[in-house]
Protein backbone atom coordinates (compact mmCIF):
# COMPACT_ATOMS: atom_id res chain seq x y z
CA UNK A 1 0.00 0.00 0.00
CA UNK A 2 1.04 3.28 -0.95
CA UNK A 3 1.46 6.24 1.36
CA UNK A 4 -0.96 8.21 0.44
CA UNK A 5 -3.59 5.93 0.11
CA UNK A 6 -3.71 5.62 3.95
CA UNK A 7 -5.89 8.32 4.93
CA UNK A 8 -8.22 8.03 1.89
CA UNK A 9 -8.71 4.15 3.13
CA UNK A 10 -9.31 5.24 6.18
CA UNK A 11 -12.25 7.86 5.52
CA UNK A 12 -13.85 5.34 3.16
CA UNK A 13 -13.76 2.94 6.01
CA UNK A 14 -14.99 5.42 8.42
CA UNK A 15 -17.77 5.90 6.11
CA UNK A 16 -18.18 2.26 6.76
CA UNK A 17 -17.88 2.50 10.32
CA UNK A 18 -20.49 5.00 10.10
CA UNK A 19 -23.25 3.29 8.56
CA UNK A 20 -22.37 -0.06 10.29
CA UNK A 21 -22.65 1.73 13.51
CA UNK A 22 -25.67 3.82 12.90
CA UNK A 23 -27.26 0.67 11.48
CA UNK A 24 -26.41 -1.10 14.97
CA UNK A 25 -26.95 1.66 17.31
CA UNK A 26 -30.28 2.12 16.15
CA UNK A 27 -31.47 -1.45 16.50
CA UNK A 28 -29.82 -0.94 19.94
CA UNK A 29 -31.63 2.02 20.27
CA UNK A 30 -28.76 3.56 20.86
CA UNK A 31 -28.50 6.72 18.25
CA UNK A 32 -25.45 7.69 18.79
CA UNK A 33 -23.53 5.43 16.11
CA UNK A 34 -23.49 8.08 13.25
CA UNK A 35 -22.91 10.64 15.22
CA UNK A 36 -19.77 9.16 16.95
CA UNK A 37 -18.56 7.81 13.86
CA UNK A 38 -18.57 10.75 11.76
CA UNK A 39 -17.01 13.03 14.57
CA UNK A 40 -14.46 10.62 14.79
CA UNK A 41 -14.18 9.68 11.20
CA UNK A 42 -13.65 13.76 11.02
CA UNK A 43 -10.99 13.84 14.20
CA UNK A 44 -8.99 11.24 12.87
CA UNK A 45 -9.08 12.67 8.98
CA UNK A 46 -8.03 15.69 10.49
CA UNK A 47 -5.49 14.29 12.44
CA UNK A 48 -4.12 12.36 9.30
CA UNK A 49 -4.66 15.02 7.54
CA UNK A 50 -2.20 17.29 9.61
CA UNK A 51 0.00 14.08 9.17
CA UNK A 52 -0.03 14.28 5.91
CA UNK A 53 -0.09 18.06 5.09
CA UNK A 54 3.26 17.97 2.39
CA UNK A 55 2.35 15.23 0.33
CA UNK A 56 -1.84 14.84 0.70
CA UNK A 57 -4.40 17.77 1.52
CA UNK A 58 -7.49 17.06 1.61
CA UNK A 59 -10.44 20.00 2.87
CA UNK A 60 -12.63 17.98 5.43
CA UNK A 61 -15.39 20.20 7.48
CA UNK A 62 -14.53 19.68 11.41
CA UNK A 63 -18.01 20.97 12.57
CA UNK A 64 -20.57 18.50 12.44
CA UNK A 65 -23.64 19.10 10.00
CA UNK A 66 -26.44 20.89 12.01
CA UNK A 67 -29.52 18.62 11.35
CA UNK A 68 -27.39 15.68 13.07
CA UNK A 69 -26.61 17.89 16.01
CA UNK A 70 -30.51 19.18 16.17
CA UNK A 71 -31.82 15.40 15.33
CA UNK A 72 -29.26 14.33 18.16
CA UNK A 73 -30.96 16.72 20.98
CA UNK A 74 -34.28 15.53 19.65
CA UNK A 75 -33.64 11.81 20.83
CA UNK A 76 -32.47 12.96 23.65
CA UNK A 77 -35.67 14.76 24.50
CA UNK A 78 -37.50 12.06 23.51
CA UNK A 79 -35.90 9.70 25.27
CA UNK A 80 -36.18 11.72 28.87
CA UNK A 81 -39.43 12.20 28.23
CA UNK A 82 -40.17 8.51 29.05
CA UNK A 83 -37.93 8.73 32.26
CA UNK A 84 -39.08 7.18 35.45
CA UNK A 85 -38.44 6.71 38.87
CA UNK A 86 -36.74 3.29 38.59
CA UNK A 87 -33.66 5.13 36.91
CA UNK A 88 -32.83 6.57 40.20
CA UNK A 89 -32.34 2.92 41.47
CA UNK A 90 -28.99 0.85 41.12
CA UNK A 91 -31.12 -2.20 39.22
CA UNK A 92 -31.85 0.11 36.39
CA UNK A 93 -27.85 1.35 36.07
CA UNK A 94 -27.02 -2.15 36.43
CA UNK A 95 -29.64 -3.80 33.89
CA UNK A 96 -28.49 -0.63 31.13
CA UNK A 97 -24.35 -1.34 31.99
CA UNK A 98 -25.70 -5.11 30.71
CA UNK A 99 -27.19 -3.83 27.95
CA UNK A 100 -24.62 -1.09 27.20
CA UNK A 101 -22.14 -3.96 27.12
CA UNK A 102 -23.86 -5.64 23.88
CA UNK A 103 -23.79 -2.33 22.31
CA UNK A 104 -19.70 -2.55 22.88
CA UNK A 105 -19.67 -5.58 21.20
CA UNK A 106 -21.67 -4.17 18.39
CA UNK A 107 -18.72 -2.06 18.18
CA UNK A 108 -16.01 -4.45 18.18
CA UNK A 109 -17.63 -6.69 16.09
CA UNK A 110 -17.30 -3.76 13.21
CA UNK A 111 -13.73 -2.77 13.94
CA UNK A 112 -12.94 -6.26 13.52
CA UNK A 113 -14.89 -6.61 9.95
CA UNK A 114 -13.02 -3.53 9.07
CA UNK A 115 -9.28 -5.05 9.82
CA UNK A 116 -10.17 -8.13 8.57
CA UNK A 117 -11.35 -6.29 5.20
CA UNK A 118 -8.19 -4.04 4.94
CA UNK A 119 -5.38 -6.83 5.96
CA UNK A 120 -5.70 -10.50 4.46
CA UNK A 121 -5.64 -12.26 7.30
CA UNK A 122 -6.64 -15.76 9.05
CA UNK A 123 -8.17 -14.91 12.56
CA UNK A 124 -8.64 -11.46 14.21
CA UNK A 125 -9.59 -10.79 17.75
CA UNK A 126 -9.88 -8.19 20.16
CA UNK A 127 -8.78 -8.81 24.30
CA UNK A 128 -9.65 -6.95 26.72
CA UNK A 129 -8.66 -6.65 30.90
CA UNK A 130 -10.22 -9.68 32.24
CA UNK A 131 -11.77 -9.73 36.05
CA UNK A 132 -8.56 -12.10 36.79
CA UNK A 133 -5.99 -10.50 35.50
CA UNK A 134 -4.49 -10.45 31.80
CA UNK A 135 -6.70 -10.31 29.01
CA UNK A 136 -9.73 -11.75 28.21
CA UNK A 137 -11.08 -12.50 24.53
CA UNK A 138 -13.67 -10.39 24.21
CA UNK A 139 -14.49 -10.65 20.58
CA UNK A 140 -13.32 -12.28 17.26
CA UNK A 141 -13.50 -13.53 13.80
CA UNK A 142 -12.00 -16.53 12.30
CA UNK A 143 -12.63 -19.59 10.46
CA UNK A 144 -11.60 -21.98 12.86
CA UNK A 145 -13.91 -23.96 15.12
CA UNK A 146 -11.17 -23.74 17.88
CA UNK A 147 -11.14 -20.50 18.64
CA UNK A 148 -11.51 -20.71 23.33
CA UNK A 149 -13.79 -18.38 23.99
CA UNK A 150 -12.40 -18.06 27.83
CA UNK A 151 -8.86 -17.37 26.15
CA UNK A 152 -6.44 -15.09 28.74
CA UNK A 153 -2.83 -14.11 27.48
CA UNK A 154 -1.33 -13.20 30.36
CA UNK A 155 2.09 -10.68 30.08
CA UNK A 156 4.85 -12.76 30.11
CA UNK A 157 3.19 -16.17 29.12
CA UNK A 158 3.14 -17.54 25.77
CA UNK A 159 3.81 -16.29 22.66
CA UNK A 160 2.41 -12.94 22.43
CA UNK A 161 2.45 -12.65 26.54
CA UNK A 162 6.24 -12.98 26.26
CA UNK A 163 6.25 -9.70 23.80
CA UNK A 164 4.00 -7.72 26.20
CA UNK A 165 5.90 -8.32 29.55
CA UNK A 166 6.63 -4.87 30.06
CA UNK A 167 3.35 -3.30 29.23
CA UNK A 168 1.31 -3.72 26.08
CA UNK A 169 3.42 -2.78 22.76
CA UNK A 170 2.54 -3.39 18.96
CA UNK A 171 4.38 -6.78 18.31
CA UNK A 172 5.47 -8.18 14.74
CA UNK A 173 6.08 -12.00 14.38
CA UNK A 174 6.91 -13.09 11.33
CA UNK A 175 8.16 -17.02 11.75
CA UNK A 176 5.79 -18.94 14.33
CA UNK A 177 7.38 -22.61 15.17
CA UNK A 178 5.05 -23.11 17.72
CA UNK A 179 1.83 -24.76 18.00
CA UNK A 180 -1.03 -22.07 17.73
CA UNK A 181 -2.16 -23.40 21.48
CA UNK A 182 0.96 -21.44 22.70
CA UNK A 183 -1.08 -18.25 21.56
CA UNK A 184 -3.84 -19.00 23.67
CA UNK A 185 -6.31 -17.88 21.61
CA UNK A 186 -6.72 -21.57 19.87
CA UNK A 187 -7.54 -24.71 21.70
CA UNK A 188 -5.93 -26.52 18.75
CA UNK A 189 -2.79 -25.84 16.55
CA UNK A 190 -4.26 -23.67 13.81
CA UNK A 191 -0.80 -23.50 11.68
CA UNK A 192 -0.72 -19.45 12.53
CA UNK A 193 3.06 -18.88 11.04
CA UNK A 194 3.11 -14.75 11.53
CA UNK A 195 0.98 -12.37 13.61
CA UNK A 196 0.52 -8.88 14.60
CA UNK A 197 -0.75 -7.15 17.19
CA UNK A 198 -1.50 -3.43 18.48
CA UNK A 199 -2.31 -2.19 22.11
CA UNK A 200 -5.79 -0.23 22.50
CA UNK A 201 -4.77 3.09 24.35
CA UNK A 202 -7.89 4.61 26.22
CA UNK A 203 -7.09 7.87 27.56
CA UNK A 204 -3.51 7.08 27.90
CA UNK A 205 -4.03 3.58 29.84
CA UNK A 206 -3.46 0.08 27.67
CA UNK A 207 -7.09 -1.11 27.85
CA UNK A 208 -6.46 -4.09 25.25
CA UNK A 209 -5.48 -6.29 22.56
CA UNK A 210 -6.58 -6.49 18.74
CA UNK A 211 -4.52 -9.50 17.28
CA UNK A 212 -4.29 -10.43 13.46
CA UNK A 213 -3.18 -13.78 12.41
CA UNK A 214 -2.06 -15.28 9.11
CA UNK A 215 -0.95 -19.11 8.34
CA UNK A 216 1.57 -17.95 6.28
CA UNK A 217 4.80 -16.22 7.19
CA UNK A 218 6.19 -13.07 7.51
CA UNK A 219 2.62 -12.30 6.08
CA UNK A 220 2.12 -8.63 7.20
CA UNK A 221 4.02 -5.66 6.16
CA UNK A 222 4.69 -2.46 8.07
CA UNK A 223 1.52 -0.59 6.45
CA UNK A 224 -0.73 -3.77 7.80
CA UNK A 225 0.77 -3.11 11.29
CA UNK A 226 0.12 1.10 10.85
CA UNK A 227 -3.37 0.42 10.05
CA UNK A 228 -3.91 -2.10 12.74
CA UNK A 229 -2.06 0.44 15.25
CA UNK A 230 -5.10 3.21 13.75
CA UNK A 231 -7.72 1.09 13.76
CA UNK A 232 -6.36 -0.19 17.55
CA UNK A 233 -6.50 3.93 18.63
CA UNK A 234 -9.97 4.11 16.51
CA UNK A 235 -11.67 1.50 18.31
CA UNK A 236 -9.82 2.47 21.67
CA UNK A 237 -11.70 5.93 21.25
CA UNK A 238 -15.40 4.80 20.37
CA UNK A 239 -15.36 2.19 23.06
CA UNK A 240 -13.94 4.43 25.78
CA UNK A 241 -16.65 7.78 23.97
CA UNK A 242 -19.63 5.13 23.82
CA UNK A 243 -19.19 4.28 27.36
CA UNK A 244 -18.54 8.37 28.61
CA UNK A 245 -21.71 8.62 26.76
CA UNK A 246 -23.50 6.22 28.51
CA UNK A 247 -22.12 7.01 31.75
CA UNK A 248 -23.22 11.14 30.73
CA UNK A 249 -27.13 9.12 30.00
CA UNK A 250 -27.39 7.61 33.01
CA UNK A 251 -26.10 10.45 35.45
CA UNK A 252 -28.65 12.83 33.19
CA UNK A 253 -31.70 10.17 33.44
CA UNK A 254 -30.85 10.08 37.46
CA UNK A 255 -31.37 14.20 37.59
CA UNK A 256 -34.15 14.36 35.43
CA UNK A 257 -35.78 11.55 37.38
CA UNK A 258 -35.05 13.59 40.67
CA UNK A 259 -35.63 16.69 39.53
CA UNK A 260 -39.18 15.67 38.52
CA UNK A 261 -39.69 13.77 41.64
CA UNK A 262 -38.57 17.14 43.58
CA UNK A 263 -41.27 19.53 41.26
CA UNK A 264 -43.93 16.95 42.43
CA UNK A 265 -42.61 17.07 46.38
CA UNK A 266 -43.21 20.80 46.15
CA UNK A 267 -46.53 20.91 44.32
CA UNK A 268 -48.31 18.80 46.36
CA UNK A 269 -50.17 20.33 49.45
CA UNK A 270 -50.77 17.35 51.59
CA UNK A 271 -47.90 15.88 53.61
CA UNK A 272 -49.81 12.90 53.03
CA UNK A 273 -49.41 12.56 49.54
CA UNK A 274 -45.45 13.09 49.80
CA UNK A 275 -45.21 10.00 52.32
CA UNK A 276 -47.26 7.99 49.18
CA UNK A 277 -44.84 8.98 46.85
CA UNK A 278 -42.02 7.91 48.58
CA UNK A 279 -43.05 4.41 49.64
CA UNK A 280 -44.11 4.47 45.93
CA UNK A 281 -40.80 5.05 44.96
CA UNK A 282 -38.54 4.26 47.39
CA UNK A 283 -39.15 -0.11 47.42
CA UNK A 284 -39.17 0.47 43.21
CA UNK A 285 -35.76 2.20 43.04
CA UNK A 286 -33.75 0.97 45.85
CA UNK A 287 -33.46 -3.02 47.45
CA UNK A 288 -35.62 -3.39 50.36
CA UNK A 289 -38.16 -5.63 51.98
CA UNK A 290 -39.07 -3.32 54.68
CA UNK A 291 -39.43 0.45 54.70
CA UNK A 292 -40.89 2.71 57.73
CA UNK A 293 -41.77 5.97 58.04
CA UNK A 294 -42.50 7.66 61.86
CA UNK A 295 -43.05 11.22 63.01
CA UNK A 296 -43.02 12.42 66.14
CA UNK A 297 -46.08 14.74 67.87
CA UNK A 298 -45.59 18.15 68.18
CA UNK A 299 -44.32 17.24 72.19
CA UNK A 300 -41.75 15.38 70.30
CA UNK A 301 -42.84 12.37 72.92
CA UNK A 302 -44.88 10.03 70.73
CA UNK A 303 -43.97 8.50 67.68
CA UNK A 304 -46.28 7.45 65.12
CA UNK A 305 -46.15 4.82 61.85
CA UNK A 306 -47.29 6.87 59.13
CA UNK A 307 -46.31 4.46 56.76
CA UNK A 308 -45.35 0.93 56.60
CA UNK A 309 -44.15 -1.08 53.43
CA UNK A 310 -43.36 -4.61 52.89
CA UNK A 311 -42.33 -7.40 54.85
CA UNK A 312 -43.23 -8.05 58.87
CA UNK A 313 -45.62 -4.74 58.76
CA UNK A 314 -48.81 -5.87 60.80
CA UNK A 315 -48.54 -4.52 63.96
CA UNK A 316 -46.14 -1.87 62.47
CA UNK A 317 -48.83 0.20 60.40
CA UNK A 318 -50.41 3.15 62.30
CA UNK A 319 -48.37 2.24 65.40
CA UNK A 320 -48.38 5.05 67.89
CA UNK A 321 -46.38 4.85 71.09
CA UNK A 322 -43.81 6.94 73.04
CA UNK A 323 -40.80 6.78 71.50
CA UNK A 324 -38.21 4.23 73.14
CA UNK A 325 -34.77 6.29 74.20
CA UNK A 326 -32.70 2.94 73.27
CA UNK A 327 -33.99 2.73 69.49
CA UNK A 328 -32.79 3.58 66.57
CA UNK A 329 -35.29 6.19 65.24
CA UNK A 330 -34.60 7.76 69.06
CA UNK A 331 -30.66 7.90 67.72
CA UNK A 332 -31.41 9.65 64.44
CA UNK A 333 -34.12 12.34 66.15
CA UNK A 334 -31.29 13.22 69.04
CA UNK A 335 -28.65 13.19 66.41
CA UNK A 336 -30.18 14.40 63.46
CA UNK A 337 -28.66 12.63 60.87
CA UNK A 338 -28.43 9.71 58.52
CA UNK A 339 -27.28 5.99 59.74
CA UNK A 340 -26.80 2.94 58.00
CA UNK A 341 -25.35 -0.54 59.40
CA UNK A 342 -25.59 -3.99 59.82
CA UNK A 343 -28.02 -4.99 62.69
CA UNK A 344 -26.56 -6.58 66.27
CA UNK A 345 -26.55 -10.51 66.18
CA UNK A 346 -26.66 -10.80 69.66
CA UNK A 347 -30.09 -8.95 70.71
CA UNK A 348 -33.04 -7.07 68.91
CA UNK A 349 -32.75 -3.50 68.23
CA UNK A 350 -35.95 -1.33 68.86
CA UNK A 351 -36.86 0.45 66.02
CA UNK A 352 -39.14 2.58 67.26
CA UNK A 353 -40.73 1.71 70.64
CA UNK A 354 -41.32 -1.56 72.55
CA UNK A 355 -44.87 -2.17 71.05
CA UNK A 356 -43.41 -2.88 67.55
CA UNK A 357 -43.20 -6.53 66.09
CA UNK A 358 -39.99 -7.49 67.13
CA UNK A 359 -38.80 -9.15 64.16
CA UNK A 360 -35.09 -10.52 63.79
CA UNK A 361 -35.06 -11.38 59.99
CA UNK A 362 -33.74 -8.03 59.07
CA UNK A 363 -30.15 -8.06 58.32
CA UNK A 364 -29.08 -4.09 57.54
CA UNK A 365 -30.76 -1.18 57.62
CA UNK A 366 -30.42 2.63 56.63
CA UNK A 367 -32.53 5.55 58.00
CA UNK A 368 -32.99 9.32 57.71
CA UNK A 369 -33.88 11.79 59.35
CA UNK A 370 -37.06 13.91 58.07
CA UNK A 371 -37.04 17.76 58.29
CA UNK A 372 -34.66 20.77 57.92
CA UNK A 373 -33.32 22.38 61.59
CA UNK A 374 -34.97 19.88 63.45
CA UNK A 375 -35.85 16.27 62.65
CA UNK A 376 -39.74 15.29 62.84
CA UNK A 377 -39.75 12.33 61.70
CA UNK A 378 -37.86 9.05 60.57
CA UNK A 379 -37.72 7.36 57.62
CA UNK A 380 -36.53 3.28 57.62
CA UNK A 381 -35.45 1.10 54.99
CA UNK A 382 -34.65 -2.73 56.11
CA UNK A 383 -32.90 -5.32 54.58
CA UNK A 384 -32.93 -8.99 54.89
CA UNK A 385 -29.02 -9.08 53.37
CA UNK A 386 -25.95 -7.81 55.34
CA UNK A 387 -24.48 -4.47 54.20
CA UNK A 388 -27.21 -3.97 51.51
CA UNK A 389 -27.02 -0.03 50.88
CA UNK A 390 -24.03 0.86 48.46
CA UNK A 391 -22.86 4.48 48.83
CA UNK A 392 -24.95 5.46 46.00
CA UNK A 393 -28.23 4.62 47.42
CA UNK A 394 -27.40 6.23 50.65
CA UNK A 395 -26.20 9.61 48.08
CA UNK A 396 -29.65 9.07 46.62
CA UNK A 397 -31.41 8.50 49.33
CA UNK A 398 -29.97 11.16 51.10
CA UNK A 399 -31.23 13.36 48.51
CA UNK A 400 -34.28 11.94 47.94
CA UNK A 401 -34.93 12.31 51.45
CA UNK A 402 -33.63 15.52 51.90
CA UNK A 403 -36.28 17.30 49.41
CA UNK A 404 -39.42 15.36 50.63
CA UNK A 405 -38.26 17.09 53.94
CA UNK A 406 -38.04 20.20 52.90
CA UNK A 407 -41.79 19.96 51.37
CA UNK A 408 -43.58 18.67 54.20
CA UNK A 409 -41.87 21.40 56.60
CA UNK A 410 -43.16 23.84 53.58
CA UNK A 411 -46.71 21.55 53.72
CA UNK A 412 -46.71 22.18 57.58
CA UNK A 413 -46.16 25.15 57.83
CA UNK A 414 -48.66 26.25 55.37
CA UNK A 415 -51.36 24.26 57.18
CA UNK A 416 -50.10 26.34 60.60
CA UNK A 417 -50.53 29.42 59.03
CA UNK A 418 -53.90 28.23 57.56
CA UNK A 419 -55.03 26.91 60.86
CA UNK A 420 -54.11 30.51 62.26
CA UNK A 421 -56.70 32.18 60.16
CA UNK A 422 -59.23 29.02 60.55
CA UNK A 423 -59.12 27.85 64.41
CA UNK A 424 -59.24 29.42 67.59
CA UNK A 425 -55.81 29.62 69.20
CA UNK A 426 -56.90 28.52 73.13
CA UNK A 427 -58.68 25.73 72.33
CA UNK A 428 -57.82 24.50 68.68
CA UNK A 429 -61.06 24.06 67.57
CA UNK A 430 -62.56 25.62 64.33
CA UNK A 431 -63.40 29.34 65.07
CA UNK A 432 -66.46 31.14 64.31
CA UNK A 433 -65.58 31.91 61.08
CA UNK A 434 -64.97 28.63 59.79
CA UNK A 435 -67.96 27.54 61.55
CA UNK A 436 -70.49 29.66 59.61
CA UNK A 437 -68.19 28.65 56.26
CA UNK A 438 -68.63 24.88 57.46
CA UNK A 439 -72.14 24.82 58.14
CA UNK A 440 -72.56 26.90 54.53
CA UNK A 441 -70.75 23.76 53.12
CA UNK A 442 -72.81 21.24 55.08
CA UNK A 443 -75.89 22.28 54.44
CA UNK A 444 -74.99 21.50 50.53
CA UNK A 445 -73.87 18.67 50.82
CA UNK A 446 -77.05 17.92 52.59
CA UNK A 447 -78.92 19.50 49.90
CA UNK A 448 -77.01 17.71 47.24
CA UNK A 449 -77.00 14.24 48.63
CA UNK A 450 -80.14 14.66 50.65
CA UNK A 451 -78.50 13.23 53.82
CA UNK A 452 -79.56 14.67 57.12
CA UNK A 453 -77.64 17.10 59.25
CA UNK A 454 -78.12 18.50 62.45
CA UNK A 455 -76.93 21.49 64.57
CA UNK A 456 -75.59 21.70 67.91
CA UNK A 457 -74.97 24.39 70.17
CA UNK A 458 -73.95 23.93 74.02
CA UNK A 459 -72.69 26.28 76.21
CA UNK A 460 -70.74 25.28 79.67
CA UNK A 461 -72.76 25.43 82.68
CA UNK A 462 -72.08 28.17 85.36
CA UNK A 463 -68.82 28.87 83.35
CA UNK A 464 -68.54 32.46 85.68
CA UNK A 465 -68.42 30.91 88.97
CA UNK A 466 -65.96 28.51 87.85
CA UNK A 467 -63.87 31.35 86.50
CA UNK A 468 -64.37 33.49 89.43
CA UNK A 469 -63.73 30.72 92.26
CA UNK A 470 -60.96 29.36 90.53
CA UNK A 471 -58.94 31.89 88.43
CA UNK A 472 -59.35 32.29 84.90
CA UNK A 473 -56.53 30.11 84.08
CA UNK A 474 -58.29 27.32 85.17
CA UNK A 475 -61.03 27.94 83.11
CA UNK A 476 -59.39 28.06 80.11
CA UNK A 477 -57.93 25.05 80.87
CA UNK A 478 -61.32 23.11 81.15
CA UNK A 479 -62.64 24.88 78.07
CA UNK A 480 -59.06 23.40 76.57
CA UNK A 481 -60.31 19.85 78.23
CA UNK A 482 -63.64 20.08 77.04
CA UNK A 483 -63.00 21.19 73.53
CA UNK A 484 -60.64 17.66 73.45
CA UNK A 485 -63.27 15.90 74.80
CA UNK A 486 -66.25 17.49 72.06
CA UNK A 487 -63.54 16.73 69.15
CA UNK A 488 -62.72 13.55 70.23
CA UNK A 489 -66.58 11.82 70.47
CA UNK A 490 -67.05 12.90 66.83
CA UNK A 491 -66.40 11.27 63.50
CA UNK A 492 -63.95 12.31 61.69
CA UNK A 493 -64.47 13.70 58.17
CA UNK A 494 -68.12 13.79 58.75
CA UNK A 495 -69.20 16.09 61.98
CA UNK A 496 -67.17 19.28 62.92
CA UNK A 497 -66.98 21.13 66.34
CA UNK A 498 -66.02 24.64 66.66
CA UNK A 499 -65.87 27.08 69.18
CA UNK A 500 -68.77 29.65 69.11
CA UNK A 501 -67.89 32.27 71.01
CA UNK A 502 -66.66 32.07 74.82
CA UNK A 503 -67.81 29.54 76.67
CA UNK A 504 -70.07 28.12 73.89
CA UNK A 505 -69.60 25.70 70.92
CA UNK A 506 -71.24 24.24 68.22
CA UNK A 507 -71.32 20.64 66.76
CA UNK A 508 -72.06 20.28 63.05
CA UNK A 509 -73.64 16.35 62.69
CA UNK A 510 -73.63 15.02 59.42
CA UNK A 511 -75.48 12.62 58.12
CA UNK A 512 -77.45 12.33 61.42
CA UNK A 513 -81.08 13.12 62.31
CA UNK A 514 -84.16 13.13 64.51
CA UNK A 515 -83.84 9.73 65.26
CA UNK A 516 -80.21 9.30 66.44
CA UNK A 517 -78.79 12.96 66.94
CA UNK A 518 -80.62 13.18 70.53
CA UNK A 519 -79.28 10.05 71.68
CA UNK A 520 -75.53 10.83 70.54
CA UNK A 521 -75.39 14.09 71.87
CA UNK A 522 -76.79 12.92 75.29
CA UNK A 523 -73.54 10.44 75.49
CA UNK A 524 -71.57 13.44 74.73
CA UNK A 525 -72.56 15.29 77.46
CA UNK A 526 -72.74 12.64 79.69
CA UNK A 527 -68.79 11.84 78.81
CA UNK A 528 -68.29 15.27 79.98
CA UNK A 529 -70.41 15.32 83.10
CA UNK A 530 -68.12 12.11 84.02
CA UNK A 531 -64.98 13.70 83.58
CA UNK A 532 -63.13 14.96 86.38
CA UNK A 533 -61.41 18.43 86.89
CA UNK A 534 -58.47 18.97 89.49
CA UNK A 535 -58.72 22.48 90.75
CA UNK A 536 -55.95 24.79 92.07
CA UNK A 537 -56.92 24.01 95.53
CA UNK A 538 -56.98 20.05 94.54
CA UNK A 539 -60.37 19.83 94.63
CA UNK A 540 -62.06 17.39 91.73
CA UNK A 541 -64.94 19.39 90.47
CA UNK A 542 -67.05 18.23 87.46
CA UNK A 543 -68.14 20.34 84.99
CA UNK A 544 -71.72 19.90 82.74
CA UNK A 545 -72.59 21.65 79.53
CA UNK A 546 -76.22 22.20 78.01
CA UNK A 547 -76.93 21.76 74.64
CA UNK A 548 -79.34 22.51 72.00
CA UNK A 549 -80.17 20.40 69.15
CA UNK A 550 -81.87 21.75 65.28
CA UNK A 551 -82.11 19.92 62.35
CA UNK A 552 -81.34 21.30 59.34
CA UNK A 553 -84.75 20.88 56.71
CA UNK A 554 -86.95 20.07 59.97
CA UNK A 555 -86.43 22.80 62.00
CA UNK A 556 -85.32 25.51 59.47
CA UNK A 557 -84.40 25.78 55.35
CA UNK A 558 -81.64 27.96 55.72
CA UNK A 559 -78.69 28.86 58.01
CA UNK A 560 -79.43 31.78 60.48
CA UNK A 561 -82.48 30.19 61.36
CA UNK A 562 -80.93 27.15 61.82
CA UNK A 563 -78.37 28.46 64.18
CA UNK A 564 -81.13 30.37 65.78
CA UNK A 565 -83.56 27.47 66.72
CA UNK A 566 -80.67 25.66 68.00
CA UNK A 567 -79.87 28.53 70.21
CA UNK A 568 -83.27 28.44 71.56
CA UNK A 569 -83.27 24.74 72.21
CA UNK A 570 -80.21 25.39 74.45
CA UNK A 571 -81.98 28.09 75.96
CA UNK A 572 -85.07 25.84 76.94
CA UNK A 573 -81.75 23.34 78.37
CA UNK A 574 -81.21 26.05 81.03
CA UNK A 575 -84.10 26.85 81.63
CA UNK A 576 -85.26 23.07 81.87
CA UNK A 577 -82.46 22.85 84.56
CA UNK A 578 -78.62 22.69 83.00
CA UNK A 579 -76.86 19.61 82.40
CA UNK A 580 -79.41 18.39 79.40
CA UNK A 581 -80.09 18.19 76.01
CA UNK A 582 -83.00 19.85 74.20
CA UNK A 583 -83.84 19.34 70.51
CA UNK A 584 -86.18 22.51 68.98
CA UNK A 585 -89.53 22.40 69.42
CA UNK A 586 -91.85 24.81 67.17
CA UNK A 587 -93.98 26.61 68.67
CA UNK A 588 -97.12 28.25 66.68
CA UNK A 589 -95.76 31.42 67.34
CA UNK A 590 -92.74 31.20 65.53
CA UNK A 591 -94.23 29.70 62.25
P1 LIG B 1 -74.81 29.66 82.18
O1 LIG B 1 -74.90 28.31 82.81
O2 LIG B 1 -76.07 30.37 82.14
O3 LIG B 1 -74.22 29.54 80.80
O4 LIG B 1 -73.84 30.50 83.07
P2 LIG B 1 -72.47 31.02 82.74
O5 LIG B 1 -71.78 31.51 83.92
O6 LIG B 1 -71.67 29.91 82.03
O7 LIG B 1 -72.70 32.09 81.66
P3 LIG B 1 -72.22 33.58 81.55
O8 LIG B 1 -72.53 33.99 80.11
O9 LIG B 1 -72.76 34.40 82.63
O10 LIG B 1 -70.65 33.55 81.69
C1 LIG B 1 -69.80 33.02 80.74
C2 LIG B 1 -68.42 33.14 81.27
O11 LIG B 1 -67.48 32.49 80.45
C3 LIG B 1 -67.96 34.55 81.40
C4 LIG B 1 -66.60 34.60 80.82
O12 LIG B 1 -65.67 35.18 81.68
C5 LIG B 1 -66.26 33.15 80.63
N1 LIG B 1 -65.38 32.99 79.51
C6 LIG B 1 -65.65 33.28 78.23
N2 LIG B 1 -64.54 33.00 77.47
C7 LIG B 1 -63.58 32.57 78.29
C8 LIG B 1 -62.23 32.15 78.12
O13 LIG B 1 -61.67 32.13 77.01
N3 LIG B 1 -61.54 31.74 79.23
C9 LIG B 1 -62.12 31.75 80.46
N4 LIG B 1 -61.39 31.32 81.48
N5 LIG B 1 -63.36 32.14 80.62
C10 LIG B 1 -64.11 32.56 79.61
MG1 LIG C 1 -72.55 31.51 77.35
MG1 LIG D 1 -72.35 29.28 80.17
Amino acid sequence: MKNHTIPLSIILLGILLCTVLGGSFQTTGVSIGVGLGILYLLLFAKQLTVRKKDTTSMSIPIEPKQPLVEQAGKKIEEGLGAVDFSVIGTDYRLQQLKDFEKTIDEVLDVCIKLVHAHINSYSVAIFFPGAKGGFEIRRYFSPDDHIDKAAVITPGVGVVGSFLKGGLAPVKLDDIVSDSTTLYYYQQDAGVRSLIASPIIIEEMEKGLIIVDSKEKQHFTHEDQAFLSAMADFCGRSVYNAYLYNQHRLDHERLVAMSSTEKYFFKEHKIDAVLDKLVEIIPFAFHCERLTIGFLDREYENINIKRAWGHHTEGLSGLTCSIQSKSISNLIFTKNMALCRNFSRDHYEIRFCTEEPQVEEFRSFLAFPIGVENCKGVILLESLRNNAFSETSKELLARLVSSAGIAIEKIDLLEQTENLAIRDGLTGLYNHRQFQHMLKEAITRSLRYKTDLSLVLCDIDHFKKLNDTYGHRFGDAVLKAISGALQSSIREGIDNAARYGGEEFTLILGETGAVSVKETVDRIRQHIADMVFQTPTGKDIHCTLSFGIAIYGVHAKNQELLIKRADKALYKAKENGRNRVEMYLETKKET
